[in-house]
């Protein structure tokens, strides 16, 4: 922990007037006080001496409590946020299970995007839904849906995707701040698509932000990871008291691994996000191609509002194939440079077949994907590389 940041108070921060370059590589990692180390080292214990009964050093008693390189890690994330606090978590899954179970009680309703990332789908649907907690999903593009369902029911949680993965739609994240705030909900973002570089919903209005790190905050497809980040101090006094109570913590070797990744995120997403313009460009006048998804283009649905939240549109794009599903996975089998897996967000392109695939797990529910669809992870190979293999697995 360093003292130029102060965990408290978003307003008092030293960090604040400092751009997010300098935060994702500064924000907790100070050089190592005893060693000079300039990066934080893996700190690989699982308890701390104790000088005299509870006579701790920086109060580290156990890792499952506090780890001082996952707390570097939570550190900068909370920075790169514009938070207060953020809890670092062995998977992006296991925040969102924190993070909900903190906020919900059973018997509450939450409503969640009609096209949610299929494994944030299946927690709510055969995890929580048996716990209590029941759902409702809504189109989110459409802030009055949103507004009706509020009113509708009682409501605990608004959870936001925005750009939705696959279909990248786009949620007005300060409107749906306020239609969640004026109908005594919270607003929950899950920011894995877009990285805190692209946007940062705490400041457009949202309690707080999940994050599956495993994708660009890490970067580099070598590490699983997920986090919450927060504002308010008695919410992040009650998240940490779920993290430490139920345990999924990110340990001290994927913590190091994923502040690693982060310290290249800026430089890294406006590598993504130009190469998702050409071959978003490339898809669109494509005659095999029906439809391009992608927050950049003009003719998207969200252009605007994304244009008016993000820094820039991402590195997702998904599209259809006018021949249908089976020419779809024909292409994911033919590219040479887009590796066919699941995932995103690291330096690779990959490609994959939402249908069969990632989203697998909603097939015949209300979120099912279109299953001509293709999506890709733009990687931060060269631009012309990747738009020649994508040409070539189309032809
Ligand atoms: C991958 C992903 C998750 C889940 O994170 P894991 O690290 O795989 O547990 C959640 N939300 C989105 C949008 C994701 O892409």
């Amino acid at each position: 922990m360093t003292d130029s940041f102060d965990l408290t108070d978003p307003g008092t921060r030293s960090y604040g007037a400092l751009g997010f370059e300098t935060i994702a590589i500064h924000a907790g990692q100070e050089p190592d006080a005893t060693t000079g180390a300039v990066v934080p080292p893996i700190y690989a214990t699982s308890t701390y001496k104790q000088d005299g009964v509870g006579g701790t050093r920086g109060g580290y008693e156990y890792s499952r409590t506090a780890n001082p390189t996952r707390a570097a890690l939570e550190e900068c994330l909370a920075a790169m946020e514009w938070g207060n606090r953020a809890f670092a978590f062995a998977s992006g899954m296991a925040a969102e299970d924190c993070l909900l179970r903190t906020l919900c009680q059973p018997g509450d309703h939450v409503l969640i995007p009609a096209d949610a990332y299929g494994g944030t789908f299946r927690l709510f649907d055969k995890v929580l839904k048996p716990w209590g907690l029941d759902y409702t999903p809504v189109d989110q593009s459409d802030t009055g849906a949103v507004r009706d369902a509020l009113r509708e029911r009682k409501t605990a949680v608004v959870w936001t995707e925005t750009p939705t993965n696959p279909l990248l739609n786009v949620t007005d994240l300060a409107a749906m701040a306020d239609a969640a705030h004026d109908n005594g909900a919270k607003l929950v973002v899950d920011n894995t698509f877009a990285s805190p570089y692209l946007q940062q919903p705490l400041p457009l209005g949202a309690d707080a932000v999940v994050h599956s790190t495993t994708k660009y905050l890490g970067g580099h497809s070598d590490v699983v990871g997920g986090a919450v980040v927060v504002r308010d101090p008695g919410l992040a006094d009650e998240i940490g008291f779920h993290q430490n109570a139920t345990g999924a913590v990110a340990g001290p070797f994927d913590a190091w691994l994923t502040l690693r990744g982060m310290k290249t995120l800026a430089v890294r997403m406006d590598r993504h996000c130009a190469n998702a313009v050409a071959v978003a460009g490339m898809l669109t006048g494509h005659p095999a191609v029906s439809q391009v998804y992608y927050p950049g283009l003009p003719g998207h649905p969200g252009h605007k509002v994304a244009a008016s939240q993000m820094r820039l549109f991402g590195g997702m794009v998904s599209f259809r194939l006018k021949a249908g599903a089976d020419r779809a996975v024909d292409v994911c089998g033919r590219t040479r440079l887009f590796t066919l897996g699941e995932s995103l967000g690291g330096v690779e392109s990959l490609i994959e077949h939402p249908g069969r695939m990632t989203h697998a797990s909603v097939a015949g529910s209300a979120l099912e994907v279109p299953d001509d669809l293709v999506r890709l992870s733009v990687g931060i190979e060269d631009a012309a590389d990747l738009v020649d293999d994508l040409r070539q697995a189309l032809s």
